[in-house]
């Protein structure tokens, strides 16, 4: 495995607001955004929490779940990402950077809207790396709309379809594979515990994982398995740059209204889902919904 002296990343002040003025088309390239979110975790230290593990990630290509890929790898596990098929070059370098920290990568494009799609990942994950140990259910759909009016029936299916009950394939795909001290975690929103205006069908999926988490965390608590949701304020990947409803002026100014007055990096958010993965560090913790959100204290 690499050590940190041998990661390429050195720590970098997380840029502030404004950024570029720019608007990229769905589901959003990392490789066409600007500036670059930080997902290496310069100054994270590994300590082998992971080794032997083996974890699937949807989302994996970009944003958090490209961290959350790359950390995983440092803290000795392999790795499967899903991703939409269009974000293949995204998913080729979290691969590269999950491969340079010594561990491996299965790259796994489908549309986790359809169910086979779901139980195909978990399949061909098992077959390759020959077990599951932990589950990040972390793809999300999002597009912005000012108004009930303007969400379609098909806006409103697509974004339970991508958010909730590809959740729900995911977890009972895995299941069968799922042993005791294996691992689910669940990326969920602020949306989910404040509500946001132009985000109603989005916010309502977000509430639904954190009822999901909990309930699933108590039905499950007896397997000894054990079911988290990380739950963040803005985050600086291409989710809301290509959200077609968030104008290129605002997404210049995205994430200053935390009390960093930025949004978080990715490397940010990433070591949360380390926490929620090893045994060693949260045995005790189950059905929790773990906000991330700047210093935003109304949360919990
Ligand atoms: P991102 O765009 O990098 O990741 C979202 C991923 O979802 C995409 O990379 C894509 O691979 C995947 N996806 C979307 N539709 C899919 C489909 N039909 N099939 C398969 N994959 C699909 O953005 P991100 O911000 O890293 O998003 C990761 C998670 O973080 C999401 O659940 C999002 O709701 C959540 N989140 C993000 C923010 C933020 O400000 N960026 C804030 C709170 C929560
Ligand atoms: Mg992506």
């Amino acid at each position: 495995m690499a050590s940190h002296a041998e990661s390429s990343a050195a720590a970098v002040e997380p840029p502030k607001p404004p950024f570029p003025a720019m608007k990229l088309d769905q589901p959003g390239l990392e490789a066409d955004l600007e500036p670059k979110p930080q997902f290496e975790g310069a100054q994270y230290r590994p300590a082998e929490k992971l080794n032997g593990k083996v974890a699937l990630i949807t989302g994996g290509d970009s944003g958090i779940g490209r961290s959350v890929a790359v950390l995983f790898a440092r803290e000795g596990a392999d790795v499967a990402i899903n991703y939409l098929p269009e974000e293949q070059v995204d998913a080729d370098e979290t691969c590269r950077h999950v491969e340079t920290a010594g561990r491996r990568c299965l790259l796994l494009p489908g549309d986790l809207t359809d169910p086979q799609v779901c139980a195909d990942l978990v399949e061909q994950t098992v077959n390759q790396f020959g077990q599951l140990d932990v589950l990040v259910s972390n793809a999300a759909h999002q597009s912005r709309k000012p108004s009930l009016e303007e969400i379609t029936t098909e806006e409103w299916n697509r974004t339970f379809a991508t958010n909730v009950h590809a959740m729900f394939h995911l977890v009972k795909a895995a299941m069968p594979h799922l042993k005791r001290g294996s691992s689910i975690i669940v990326t969920s929103s602020e949306t989910g515990l404040f509500g946001s205006e132009q985000l109603l069908d989005y916010s309502s999926t977000k509430g639904a994982i954190n009822a999901f988490v909990k309930a699933l965390a108590q039905n499950l608590v007896e397997q000894g398995i054990r079911v988290n949701a990380v739950a963040p304020g803005p985050v600086w990947t291409p989710l809301n740059p290509a959200d077609p409803g968030l104008s290129p002026e605002k997404t210049a100014h995205f994430g200053e209204k935390t009390k960093f007055k930025r949004p978080a990096q990715p490397d940010e958010i990433a070591p949360a889902y380390v926490f929620f993965a090893s045994s060693g560090d949260s045995a005790f913790i189950t059905g929790h919904v773990l906000p991330i959100l700047g210093g935003e204290t109304a949360s919990g």
